[in-house]
């Protein structure tokens, strides 16, 4: 069995959190490969590694001094180092940063010291060897990575050794200078890793014990959920649910690894298991008939009517063309017979929304057309849903005992997710109804 375990910046955001990462490493000899986030923060008013050195960049593009920020840097990593008595030489790496940066070196070579230098610490605190990340993810000029490359380096490096951290969110370009990924990319590495080592699961080390079905902010300890399809997890981080990045699913998913969603803080919660198909494990635990509930404020919904214009071949498509001529996404077109509403995010259309209505008055000829902000989208998600009748009938029944005004609701025939519009006022309200409804209220049972 091998597992790759990625720890985020607050599971290394001090010499406590290091040993907590230590006794979960050591905890389980599966867990071979090591990737680790730069020092997160450590307590509220506390600041990342990885915005720090952001700032310092900054400063030094404007000729402002840094030595302020630096000397946080060093601090943390200080701190670090003593409180757990480790021999890393902290004076020559600083040195070295101080040298290259007064060079003028690329930004991607300061910023990525976060995660080069918790990860030379953390690989001697754990007595694993530590492969700089520069020496094993290999980019392609357009930014990708180059997997082949990459496998080849692991190889060559990884050999003969039994635990390896790489520090996560760099790598190298193939002239050899330093690249950093978009943020949180550490997450990257680590499924990158998953795919080349043919990982049985890649577990992912947060400050969360798993995905929550719902906001905390909106209900206060909702329950976690144990298994959610990838899937899933895609249509609830597209609307707005955040833990893990994007891009770290294709990696893991193209080979079918499970990724598990863990928290250091509660090493013992199983936390999520996010996996392609779950099945066979709902068959044994069945699972609530709702996975997730998550979605956003702030949407505009642009409606139009025109007689008979479900029967003109082409009418959608001009419509939709024009959303594309100015570059908008659209997140929901709800369709009636004649009337159509389009679902943009307000701060997408805001530029150009007179632009477009001008141009779909042109050239649609629509006898109303109606614009309405302040909309919120609710997604209701759950490969459930499509065995169990009457899930839709008694949402919306829900919607009704609280009063809550439905303004559009689409769903496709995967019944993967309900998207239900609502105004902004009532996004709250009618998340914690249909949370009361699907999940506590099942959890009573
Ligand atoms: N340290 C980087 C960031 O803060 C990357 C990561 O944590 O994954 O975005």
């Amino acid at each position: 069995m091998i597992k790759v375990v990625k720890f985020g910046g607050s599971s290394v955001a001090n010499a406590e959190q290091f040993q907590k990462v230590k006794n979960i490493v050591e905890s389980d000899p599966s867990r071979k490969f090591i990737v680790t986030s730069a020092c997160g923060k450590e307590s509220h008013e506390d600041h990342k590694v990885t915005d720090l050195l952001y700032l310092i960049q900054a400063h030094i593009q404007y000729g402002v001094s840094y030595e302020s920020l630096f000397d946080m840097v060093v601090k943390k990593y200080t701190s670090i180092k003593e409180d757990l008595h480790l021999s890393l030489d902290l004076e020559a790496e600083f040195q070295k940063m101080r040298d290259i940066l007064t060079k003028n070196d690329t930004p991607d070579y300061l910023v990525s010291r976060g995660e080069y230098l918790t990860g030379k610490l953390l690989a001697e605190y754990l007595g694993a060897t530590f492969v700089d990340a520069a020496k094993v993810i290999q980019f392609h000029y357009d930014g990708t990575i180059d997997m082949k490359r990459t496998g080849e380096q692991l190889q060559l490096y990884a050999k003969n050794h039994e635990k390896i951290l790489v520090p996560g969110f760099y790598g190298a370009m193939p002239n050899g200078t330093i690249r950093v990924m978009s943020r949180g990319g550490s997450d990257i590495t680590g499924a990158v890793l998953a795919n080349l080592v043919n990982a049985d699961v890649y577990e992912n080390w947060t400050d969360v014990s798993g995905f929550m079905v719902v906001d905390p902010r909106i209900i206060s300890h909702p329950i976690s959920i144990p298994r959610i399809t990838y899937a899933e997890l895609r249509e609830m981080s597209y609307m707005g649910a955040n833990v893990l990045h994007d891009e770290s699913v294709y990696p893991v998913r193209e080979k079918n690894i499970p990724i598990n969603i863990r928290n250091t803080n509660e090493p013992d919660h199983p936390g999520t298991m996010i996996m392609e198909d779950c099945s066979a494990m709902d068959k044994l635990d069945p699972p609530h008939a709702i996975t997730g509930i998550t979605g956003r404020k702030n949407y505009t919904v642009i409606s139009l009517t025109k007689a008979h214009s479900s029967t003109e071949i082409g009418f959608l498509r001009k419509l939709l063309s024009v959303f594309e001529k100015y570059n908008v996404s659209i997140e929901a077109v709800p369709v009636t017979v004649d009337t159509y509403s389009i679902v943009v995010q307000t701060h997408l259309i805001n530029h150009c929304l007179y632009e477009i209505i001008g141009e779909l008055k042109e050239q649609l000829k629509p006898e109303d057309i109606r614009v309405e902000d302040h909309q919120a989208m609710i997604a209701v998600v759950g490969r459930e849903m499509k065995q169990r009748a009457g899930i839709s009938g008694q949402l919306l029944s829900e919607f009704g005992r609280n009063k809550i005004n439905i303004r559009t609701i689409s769903q496709s025939s995967y019944e993967l997710t309900i998207m239900i519009g609502v105004s902004d006022d009532d996004f709250e309200k009618a998340i914690r109804a249909i949370y009361e409804k699907f999940v506590a209220e099942e959890k009573k049972e």
